[in-house]
């Protein structure tokens, strides 16, 4: 039987691996079986790496998303680790510092976990003492650095002031962590255009997904980055909006990619992979059977073809009119300001598209509640005029009320 080349693993415990589970909507990932253990005796296979820009660590192509239940899930942390997935990424507001306590537990009980995993976290600069809250993070992580600190969700490159720039060069000195950059899930192209042009950003995680990676202004973007050294991360990598759309395209796509051995989730990581500019993705993996379908993704071979391409083409368009592009600015002016529209539709994603209720309202609660107040007074009008995605604001915004307030 054929062998997929790197990743130990023959066709047929591929197939046997990702199952016919994919066709269920999930997390934002995949949704099969584990990944199979190796044989007896056989070399164990593991995630590939990629070196992650400037930064010059090897990092595993697929990364360990904080957001879920840490602390209770330890046998999940420990089959990542096992698996290769020995990057892991949480955030201060994953679960309000619960994530990173997690992490943390799990590092206090596992001598030498500590050393192998390449641990991120991140911080929104608003409210407290930066300095103050990241000890408080390294302190739930029982570590004394973490490999690579974002300032959380920037919306405009901006946000990256003078002073940033120095705490940042502060913090490195003291050894707090060893490389900096930021994540952004809103105007990804401008962040990254303007991350290329400051020498003091070693990494960026943004949305980028079948749906985006394609644009344009995205690849220039990311060839920007990428001749600067800045080393590119993955995030949202499904795709998914806050509309569920029904689609013909979906099934098609669905079962095309059954037929070569993988689900359409897996595919759309694999999308990403085949862009070697991006080092890592990051994904949500908060069971055994998401974590065991991703990892199998990551370890496979297998290219796309051009016909695999073209299929996750026609279901974008398909249903474009359900994605939140995350180009945030053109609503924000819209409306005058009043309303982060983007990040009212990330909400409304986490409960439709990764059916997480309680991430989508604890992600709402976060909004200032000025803004949650005035979600259903502001006039979305010309709002909806600008959006290149034909998003019916005035509605989501509505609904983003009734179900998450
Ligand atoms: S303009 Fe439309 S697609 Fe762009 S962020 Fe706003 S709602 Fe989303």
């Amino acid at each position: 039987m054929k062998r997929n080349t790197k990743a130990g693993l023959t066709r047929r415990e591929f197939v046997k691996t990702v199952g016919l589970a994919g066709l269920a909507a999930g997390t934002g990932a995949s949704q099969a079986m584990a990944a199979p253990e190796p044989q007896a005796g056989a070399k164990a296979a593991t995630v590939p790496k990629r070196k992650l820009g400037k930064t010059g660590a090897e990092v595993s192509i697929l990364n360990l998303g904080g957001m879920f239940d840490t602390i209770n899930n330890q046998l999940l942390l420990k089959q990542a680790r096992k698996w290769g997935v020995t990057y892991w990424d949480t955030a201060e507001s994953y679960g309000n510092g619960l994530s990173e306590e997690g992490f943390g537990r799990f590092f206090a009980r596992n001598p030498g976990a500590r050393q192998e995993i390449f641990l991120v976290t991140k911080l929104v600069p608003k409210g407290g003492n930066l300095t103050e809250r990241l000890e408080k993070s390294l302190k739930r992580l029982q570590t004394d650095h973490v490999d690579l600190f974002f300032i959380h969700a920037i919306c405009g490159i901006d946000e990256m002031t003078p002073a940033i720039k120095d705490w940042a060069a502060a913090m490195k000195k003291a050894g707090k962590f060893k490389n900096f950059g930021f994540s952004t899930h809103t105007s990804m192209e401008d962040c990254l255009a303007g991350a290329a042009k400051l020498d003091w950003i070693d990494a960026v995680m943004m949305t980028y997904n079948f749906r985006l990676m394609h644009t344009p202004k995205m690849q220039e973007a990311v060839n920007a980055c990428v001749k600067a050294g800045v080393g590119l991360v993955a995030m949202k990598t499904q795709g998914g909006g806050p509309v569920t759309c029904d689609s013909e395209a979906e099934l098609k796509m669905a079962g095309r990619f059954l037929e070569k051995g993988f689900t359409d989730k897996q595919t759309r990581l694999k999308a990403v992979w085949e862009n070697p500019q991006i080092a890592s993705i990051c994904s949500q993996m908060p069971n055994l059977t998401i974590l065991g379908a991703n990892v199998a993704a990551a370890r496979d071979m297998t290219k796309l073809s051009r016909g695999d391409f073209d299929s996750l083409r026609e279901y974008a368009q398909e249903t474009a009119c359900g994605y939140c592009a995350g180009c945030g600015h053109i609503c924000l002016s819209a409306v005058g300001g009043a309303v982060p529209v983007s990040e009212v539709m990330r909400c409304l994603m986490y409960h439709q598209d990764y059916g997480e209720p309680e991430l989508a309202r604890l992600t709402f609660a976060g909004l200032p509640a000025e803004i949650r107040q005035r979600l259903t007074a502001v006039d979305y009008t010309q709002a909806e005029q600008a959006c290149p995605q034909g998003l019916a604001i005035t509605a989501l915004m509505r609904q983003a009320t009734e179900m998450l307030a």
